[in-house]
């Protein structure tokens, strides 16, 4: 079955909907098969986003992601990458479709609640990364 790596942001924990959005990810049919609350390090979260790092918010996105506990999971359903970009929606709420995890819950284009994977490879990578294997149960 395929999987994606997903993150639950530092606006989310904070504001205590962590359940509405894996309500949301059920809802979909996408099983979280992994999942823990931790604090990302400063070299963690630039590393993560090191495609980023030329980029006029990557600063601010550093100390955002950084900026409290994250929940990160493994998320395990039939196209999981593209189904959770699509639960999720577009990255500017202000775009986001109805329904979509960012549309009811995100606060702008920074704090919006939710990483997915882009790609497969990525998503392996993401997992591999934040979860031993005997810590995924699927
Ligand atoms: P993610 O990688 O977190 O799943 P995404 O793929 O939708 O989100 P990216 O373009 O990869 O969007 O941007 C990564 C993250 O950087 C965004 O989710 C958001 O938190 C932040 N970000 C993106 N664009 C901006 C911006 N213009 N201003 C401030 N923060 C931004
Ligand atoms: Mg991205």
């Amino acid at each position: 079955m395929d999987k994606t790596f997903s993150i639950i942001k530092p606006d989310a924990t904070k504001r205590n909907i962590t359940g509405d959005i894996n309500k949301i990810i059920e809802e979909n049919n996408l099983r979280i098969i992994a999942q823990k609350r931790i604090l990302l390090s400063n070299n963690q979260a630039k590393n993560f986003y090191s495609i980023h790092k030329e980029k006029p918010f990557f600063n601010e996105l550093i100390n955002y992601m950084t900026s409290g506990p994250v929940v990160v999971q493994v998320l395990e359903g039939k196209n999981a990458v593209q189904k959770y970009r699509d639960i999720m929606g577009a990255t500017n709420p202000d775009n986001a479709k109805d329904g979509t995890i960012r549309k009811k819950h995100a606060l702008n284009v920074q704090e919006n609640s939710v990483h997915g994977s882009d790609s497969d490879e990525n998503a392996k990578i993401e997992i591999d990364f934040f979860f031993q294997k005997d810590e995924i149960i699927g």
